[in-house]
């Protein structure tokens, strides 16, 4: 039986990884246009769990951030729907009821841009759905304050090397466009306050239960459902996900960034701000960050705690970029000559380093900080890359892939422009004959090995000099002997980079 009522001027905002309320321009501007009649819909397919890539620990995260969204807008009067079907199937099943039920059309579907080449080819093909059903469609800056195509050299050609770009970077910062979007990010704070004191007042003006009326509705939301049946692959503890954990961890970090610069190489200290997770998921966006922490007006050359954490989010800003223009490094190498290298791939080596067994105490903290807790100190990353392509000498893409499962912030730009880098394969990357040498590191950026300690607890009695001694016999402690030389490995590496030194097209 049909009893609802034509409903006027209404819109559906699709979520993606645009996680978060405040700040959230696309989902303003559907509010605007719709009068506040504006509903949120979100697809997971279940074919993504089928991806070589899937992590059932990252999905429990961004279930939960999905689950705070849904508090966060029916406490404002809105709502979120979580259908289990992709959203090319999803759009054309909704629209198809919203015309037999006389519900009537929603008049604007807006969403978040997203810039990664699957999700490209995605939203072009919605993008044609909606014209062909004459639905209005908004879609609109989201995650990066400055887009791929607003930051190119004067010939319109993309910037391949960090630097270069991250000094136009922090020039357009100042321009009054993007100081403009860096202002509006005011509104983060007082809605966090909001939330804070239970104060948020109820803006939205349709429900979809009050949209749909006594129709029968074919959709049933599959949160809990997704929750329940995720939760038994999960194997670490998951975080509190949302915008409101996101914005208390930043006000948190916010005394801390004056000293990022002396802190932030250092695992065994608090150092860094632990956002990327937030970021990842949309909770939190760069801009909101930069104007938190008042990042705005610094220069490039300054060098500062402040500084340096704004080059960072521009590194994050420069990976997209490439990623944007060059889709595919998600494939393979960006360098060319660096595509066909003959990795040697031990498996037996692999599965050493995936379980922090391969008796180099730096490398196995930082992957057993990995396995579990889905998240590594960025100098420790950088650590255990160099040592499983250049050590190791297994193909960057087995690692990345592994930390693609493993991260909770796992994010393809940064992650394959971190990979790429470490391996010596990427645009702007570290040299191939500079390897890192393990020992040498975990003296450096652990020397009393408080860290190493923490996560690999066999080494708790050990003193630090035997702990980074390379020669040193930690037999007593039932800690494994190193699995390969290093000094050995590392010339072999660069004979294989040297091997492919022309380029294959
Ligand atoms: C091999 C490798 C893989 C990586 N994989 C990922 C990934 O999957 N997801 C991810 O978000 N980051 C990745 N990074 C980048 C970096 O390690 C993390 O962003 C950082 O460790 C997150 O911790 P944080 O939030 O405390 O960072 P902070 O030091 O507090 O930095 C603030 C923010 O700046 C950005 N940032 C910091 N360092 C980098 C960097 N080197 N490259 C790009 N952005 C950066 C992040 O968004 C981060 O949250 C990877 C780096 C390497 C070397």
């Amino acid at each position: 039986m049909i009893k609802s009522e034509i409903v006027d001027n209404w819109g559906i905002h699709w979520f993606r990884r645009d996680l978060r309320v405040a700040g959230n321009e696309a989902l303003r501007e559907n509010w605007r246009q719709s009068n506040g009649r504006t509903l949120g819909v979100f697809f997971f397919d279940s074919e993504f769990l089928k991806r070589a890539d899937f992590s059932s620990n990252r999905f429990a995260f961004f279930l939960n951030t999905l689950s705070e969204l849904k508090g966060e807008l029916k406490m404002m009067g809105g709502d979120l729907l979580v259908i289990d079907c992709s959203p090319k199937v999803g759009f054309a099943q909704l629209f198809e009821f919203f015309k037999k039920s006389k519900i009537g059309m929603p008049s604007v579907v807006s969403y978040g841009r997203d810039y990664e080449p699957f999700a490209r080819k995605r939203d072009q093909e919605i993008s044609s759905f909606l014209q062909a059903q004459s639905v209005r469609e908004l879609c609109l800056r989201d995650h990066l304050l400055i887009e791929p195509l607003e930051l190119l050299k004067d010939d319109q050609s993309f910037y391949q090397i960090y630097s270069p770009f991250a000094r136009k970077w922090f020039q357009k910062l100042a321009t009054p466009e993007i100081a403009g979007r860096l202002r509006k990010q005011s509104s983060a704070s007082s809605h966090f306050e909001k939330l804070k004191s239970n104060k948020m007042e109820s803006i939205f003006k349709l429900g979809w239960s009050e949209l749909v009326g006594e129709t029968e509705f074919p959709f049933v939301d599959s949160l809990e459902r997704f929750r329940t049946a995720n939760q038994k692959n999960v194997t670490i503890p998951i975080p509190k996900g949302g915008f409101f954990e996101g914005f208390s961890r930043l006000q948190e970090y916010s005394d801390s960034v004056s000293k990022y610069l002396e802190c932030r190489d250092f695992p065994s200290l608090e150092g860094t701000s632990r956002l990327s997770m937030f970021l990842k998921n949309g909770s939190l966006t760069t801009s909101q960050i930069i104007h938190e922490l008042g990042l705005e007006g610094l220069s490039f050359e300054q060098k500062s705690g402040p500084t340096q954490y704004l080059k960072e989010i521009a590194w994050r800003e420069f990976y997209y970029s490439i990623l944007f223009h060059r889709p595919d490094v998600e494939q393979q190498a960006f360098l060319p000559q660096y595509r066909d290298l003959d990795w040697q791939n031990d498996p037996e080596w692999f599965e050493r380093w995936k379980s922090g067994k391969t008796g180099f105490p730096i490398v196995d903290a930082g992957m057993r900080e990995l396995n579990t807790t889905g998240f590594m100190h960025n100098r420790v990353r950088m650590i255990v890359a160099s040592f499983l392509t250049k050590d190791l000498l297994i193909d960057w893409k087995w690692g990345e892939n592994y930390f693609m499962k493993m991260l909770l912030d796992g994010d393809l730009a940064p992650n394959n422009g971190g990979w790429q880098w470490a391996a010596s394969t990427g645009c702007d990357p570290q040299p191939y004959f500079r390897v890192f040498n393990p020992w040498l590191q975990g003296k450096k950026f652990d020397p009393d090995a408080a860290y190493i300690k923490r996560f690999v607890p066999e080494l708790k009695n050990a003193h630090p000099k035997l702990i980074h001694d390379s020669e040193g016999d930690r037999s007593a402690y039932r800690y494994p002997k190193p699995v390969v030389d290093h000094s050995v490995q590392r010339n072999l590496a660069i004979e294989l980079y040297k091997k492919n030194p022309t380029l294959k097209t």
